[in-house]
Formats: C-alpha cells, sequence, structure tokens
C-alpha cells in the first residue's frame, strides 16, 4: 500500500471514532501515562443495574478491549446508609451477563477508608482542609451564588494542630451526626461553587455492609472518586455530563495528594435518557417499594435484571449500546430502538414454535376420530443449520379466537364460513360453521380438511393458493401455558419531567395482561428460564423464571411489529 492509501486509511478510520477514542488515541499518540488504558465502572450498590448503566459497563469494557487494556469494577460504597450485599452481587450478576469481565478481583472504595483517611490528615498538615463546626444549612447558605462571593466559615483558619486533633475525634467517634465536617480549603470565591470548600468528610454512624463499624466518618464521592482512580492506576475515568463542572475539583484533590506523572483524567459523555422509561435508581426504588411493580426484576423495568427477565439478550443490549453511541449533549434515545435491536437478534436466533393465546377449538369433521399425525416443520427459516421438527396434528386443534370471523369483510383472509385457509405446516381446511352456547357465544368452529393438501407433500393440491396462512395447536397434545404480555410501564414519553406532576401518574394501568388459557405445542413443554421463542404470527416469547413443568410461563419479549423501522422509513 502507498503512502496515499495508508493517510486515506487512517482519516477513514479516525472518522468513525467517537470523541472518547479520539482523546484516547491521542492520548496513546502523546504516551500519556506510559501509553496505557485502564477504566473503571463504579456503580454505587444502592439499586439494581438499569439500562443506562448498561451503556457506560459497554464503553468502558469495550475501549478496554479495545485498546489492550483493562477495565476495574468498583464498587462505590461511601454511602453506608442506603447500601447493601444484595446490590453487590445483582450488579456482578448483570456484568457478567452482560458479557464482560472485570480485571482482577471487585474492587470496593471502602477498601481505601484507610489510605484517604491519612491523605485527609496530609491535606490538613499542608493546611488545605479545616474542621468545620457549623451546622450544613449554615455552610450552604455561606457558599452563595455563582454571581456573588462566598463567606468563609469563622473555623477555616483553625490550626492545623487544632484540625489534626478534631479530625481524629471526629473518627474516634467522639461526636455525633452532622457535628462536624472536613472540608478542603481552595476558594470561597470561585466561580466554579464545587470549589468553595466543598466537603470531604461527614460524620455518620452508620453500620456500613463492609467494614461494618469500624468507620464513623465517610468521604464524599467528589474527594474519594479521583483518589480511588489514581490508587487503582485508572487512565480514563469516564463518567456523565453532570460531572464535567467537578472536575476542577476532581484535579484539585489528584494534584494536591501525588507526586508522580501519572494522572488519571476525567472525561464526560451525556447520560442515556429513553422515552416513556424513568432511569433513576431512586425512582425505580420507588416503583419497587410501592409495589407498583413485582420487584427490580419486573419485565417491565428498564433494569438489566428486568431487561433479562423480559427475554432481552446481551447481545441485543451491546448492540443498542453501540448503535447509540457517545454523545457530548443529553439526548433522548427512542426506546423502540432498543425494541428493534432485540427484535433483530431474535430474528436470527430464537426457534419458531406454535402458541395460540386466545384459543378457540376446530373440529376437523372428516378427520379420523383417533388418528394422529407428526408434522415436520421448520425450525427457523433465517437460520439454516436449526433444522425440522415434528409437531402433532389431530382432528381437535386449538386457534386464535381472532383469526375467525362470522360475517367478515372482503379482505379477512383468515377463518369465515366458506373461505379456505391453510393451517401452517398441515393442510387446507374449508371453514363450515361456528357453534355457539345458548349466549351467543363462539364454542367451537367446524371445518373439513382437503387430506391431499399436506404441506410439503408436493401434490397439486397442496400448491392451490390460499390467501391465509394460520398457527395452531393439537388440543390433545398442547400444554397449558400463561402468557405474559408487556405494554410500556409508563404512557407519557417524558414521565419525569413533568414539573408539576409526579411521575407515578403517568403509570400505565394496562401495562401488564396476563393471558391464563394458553396453549403452546408440546416440544415447549421441555424449556427452561430464558429460552428464546418466535411464536409464530404472535412475536418474540422467553420462558419466565416462575414458568415450571406443571405450569408453562411466558412473557412477552416484543411484538413482531418494528416501529422503530417504521418511524426511520417515514
Ligand atoms: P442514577 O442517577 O440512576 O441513580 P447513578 O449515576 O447514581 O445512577 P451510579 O451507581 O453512581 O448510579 O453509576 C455508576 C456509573 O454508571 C457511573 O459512572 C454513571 O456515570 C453511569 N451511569 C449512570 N446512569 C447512567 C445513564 N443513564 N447513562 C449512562 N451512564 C450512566
Ligand atoms: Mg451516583
Amino acid at each position: 500500500m502507498d503512502n496515499k492509501n495508508v493517510k486515506e486509511e487512517n482519516v477513514n478510520e479516525s472518522k468513525s471514532l467517537n470523541f472518547i477514542q479520539q482523546i484516547i488515541e491521542e492520548d496513546l499518540k502523546n504516551n500519556v501515562n506510559d501509553g496505557r488504558v485502564h477504566t473503571r465502572f463504579p456503580p454505587e450498590p444502592n439499586g439494581y443495574l438499569h439500562i443506562g448503566h448498561a451503556k457506560s459497563i459497554c464503553l468502558n469494557f469495550s475501549l478496554a478491549q479495545q485498546y489492550q487494556g483493562k477495565c476495574n469494577l468498583r464498587f462505590d460504597d461511601t454511602n453506608p446508609v442506603k447500601e447493601d450485599t444484595e446490590y453487590v452481587n445483582s450488579i456482578m450478576d448483570d456484568i457478567k451477563w452482560l458479557g464482560f469481565q472485570w480485571d482482577g478481583e471487585p474492587m470496593y472504595t471502602s477498601d481505601y477508608f484507610q489510605q484517604l483517611y491519612d491523605w485527609a490528615v496530609k491535606l490538613i498538615t499542608d493546611g488545605k482542609a479545616y474542621v468545620d463546626d457549623q451546622t450544613a444549612a449554615q455552610i450552604a447558605e455561606q457558599k452563595k451564588s455563582p454571581t456573588e462571593p462566598g463567606i468563609e466559615s469563622p473555623y477555616r483558619n483553625r490550626s492545623v494542630e487544632e484540625n489534626l486533633d478534631l479530625f481524629e475525634r471526629m473518627k474516634n467517634g467522639e461526636f455525633k451526626d452532622g457535628e462536624k465536617v472536613l472540608r478542603a480549603k481552595i476558594d470561597m470565591t470561585s466561580s466554579n461553587m464545587h470549589m468553595r470548600d466543598p466537603l470531604m468528610y461527614r460524620i455518620m454512624h452508620a453500620h456500613h455492609h463492609r467494614t461494618g463499624d469500624q468507620w464513623c466518618i465517610y468521604p464524599m464521592y467528589d474527594y474519594a472518586h479521583g483518589e480511588s482512580d489514581y490508587i487503582e492506576g485508572i487512565t480514563h475515568s469516564i463518567c456523565t455530563l453532570e460531572f464535567e463542572v467537578h472536575r476542577p475539583l476532581y484535579e484539585w484533590f489528584v494534584s494536591n495528594l501525588t507526586d508522580t506523572d501519572y494522572r488519571p483524567k476525567q472525561r464526560e459523555f451525556a447520560r442515556l435518557n429513553l422515552s416513556y422509561t424513568v432511569m433513576s435508581k431512586r425512582k425505580l426504588l420507588e416503583l419497587v417499594k410501592d409495589n407498583h411493580v413485582n420487584g427490580w426484576d419486573d419485565p417491565r423495568m428498564p433494569t438489566v435484571s428486568g431487561l433479562r427477565r423480559r427475554g432481552f439478550t446481551p447481545a441485543s443490549i451491546r448492540n443498542f449500546a453501540d448503535i447509540i453511541g457517545v454523545a457530548k449533549r443529553n439526548n433522548v434515545i427512542d426506546v423502540s430502538l432498543l425494541e428493534h435491536c432485540v427484535r433483530e437478534d431474535l430474528n436470527k436466533t430464537a426457534p419458531r414454535v406454535m402458541a395460540v393465546l386466545n384459543p378457540v377449538k376446530l373440529i376437523i369433521t372428516n378427520y379420523p376420530e383417533n388418528k394422529e399425525e407428526f408434522l415436520s416443520i421448520e425450525n427457523n427459516p433465517e437460520d439454516p443449520e436449526s433444522g425440522n421438527r415434528d409437531i402433532p396434528f389431530s382432528r381437535e386443534l386449538y386457534i386464535e379466537r381472532e383469526d375467525f370471523m362470522e360475517d367478515a369483510p372482503k379482505k379477512f383472509f383468515r377463518m369465515t364460513p366458506g373461505q379456505e385457509v391453510r393451517l401452517k405446516a398441515a393442510y387446507i381446511v374449508m371453514c363450515e360453521k361456528a357453534v355457539k352456547d345458548a349466549d351467543g357465544n363462539i364454542t367451537e368452529i367446524h371445518c373439513t380438511y382437503d387430506a391431499k393438501s399436506k404441506s410439503g407433500s408436493g401434490s397439486e393440491e397442496s400448491k392451490r393458493k390460499v390467501k391465509g396462512t394460520l398457527h395452531w395447536v393439537s388440543a390433545k397434545h398442547a400444554a397449558k401455558a400463561e402468557v405474559r404480555i408487556y405494554d410500556r410501564l409508563f404512557n407519557h414519553e417524558a414521565p419525569d419531567a413533568q414539573k408539576e406532576t409526579d411521575f407515578k401518574e403517568f403509570i400505565n394501568p394496562d401495562s401488564l395482561q396476563i393471558l391464563s388459557e394458553c396453549y403452546v405445542e408440546p416440544s415447549l413443554k421441555n424449556t427452561k428460564a430464558e429460552d428464546h421463542f418466535q411464536f409464530t404470527r404472535l412475536g418474540y416469547f422467553s420462558v419466565d423464571k416462575d414458568s415450571a413443568a406443571e405450569k408453562l410461563v411466558f412473557n412477552r419479549t416484543v411484538s413482531l411489529k418494528d416501529s422503530w423501522t417504521k418511524t426511520q422509513k417515514k
């Protein structure tokens, strides 16, 4: 390849890099931090991960893979009141399920409490931190606003000795919650409010899920985060946009505490927002606690465990994260794009099976009473490797109630008296009549079949043009199942962005519909939780964790209709 071509190729390559990759490539070129790439995913173990976290996970872990670097998992456990081991475990499960593995053991900010304490002592010794006796309200009031200078605390100029003594006594538990705080001594006139003597430590007499009662002072995020990055050798500390204004403080702490050339650097990207979805952990916790949903893994939740139970695949979520890319500005992604991604993945991989959700009996009056036969049907036309299976056929079947209409309009190509339809992978049948009970409800539909029209037989009769093809199951062979159909949990596009209205007001009362009288083909008796299927003509479904041999339970992942592709074509 000549030089010109090489150059052009590079240009093309850099075009497709996102802005974080561009930063990394620039850093690599300049051998920043010895040309290492080391990222981290730093969840606070105070809730389950959601699709926004999944975006961040995909970004951090993929960057590490792409640049032969490392990615740590670090539990940012500095607030003992809200944290729990249950969350720690679920977070690890979710990351692994998404297909990623962190470098070495999981890390915990709480492992650094001693080091962070020692560094705080160093800042005090250097005259760069002080103990303040004022209340949180007084401190907030003195910070003033960005347009007017703040007021210095009367305790700001305490001697180093007094500060060291008070800070140690804070650690030893001599003071009550809120009685004292440690503050960095930076600049009460800074135009950046985060630089106006921010808090470093607060007193909290609370039991920590890992350190127990060893500590009663806990470091603040802004102090702990950058220092933890430094301890772990992180090079690119990627976080969401709202931390951009914290960056000078991140850098202040790092540069005041270290004497090496190595520096972790904070970089910000826009958080993922999805339409029809709330994503804050606090709000998700509220939905769980107040029983608006059935737990964190309710299939209507945007949590990773909810999406998983709903039937989303790791590949579909990774692909979604890839398609949306990384943005520098906040925006809202249409939730139908996420649904599109799972549909695309399942279309390639999910076996096609027959299930009838709203059954009505179909009786083939000219089919012998005791006869049964096994018909061959393709497992997945999109996957040539997937082969065929045999499904039982007999005189009494179930079809969808809505596939029959007594007085049908002209363009109704399904079942109506006097019209032929094909039963998928079986025969062509002619509909005769509906049988009704005393109240006029249809209890049975009668038809006759053309014994020579068997699908795949190659006979002239089987090639007859018939407009409709229906799915069915054999009544005596089918397994009974419960099928749960989900709709969006909120019926407002931006449920938590309405100033006047609480987001819970927008909960969709019809977001869960349980169909308990469904019939599925017998092959589905041997399925396990999280198996994926396409129910012919109905959508993609997966086996719920509640499913058992006595009672099969399926969740509808998505319908077949792709509203995203449709809007893109408009
Ligand atoms: P929430 O605001 O939902 O409570 P959080 O930011 O408090 O989330 P953390 O556990 O602190 O949750 O987040 C861990 C990581 O995930 C952080 O690096 C954070 O930037 C990232 N993250 C959280 N929400 C999103 C989102 N919606 N899009 C992208 N990244 C996110
Ligand atoms: Mg947070």
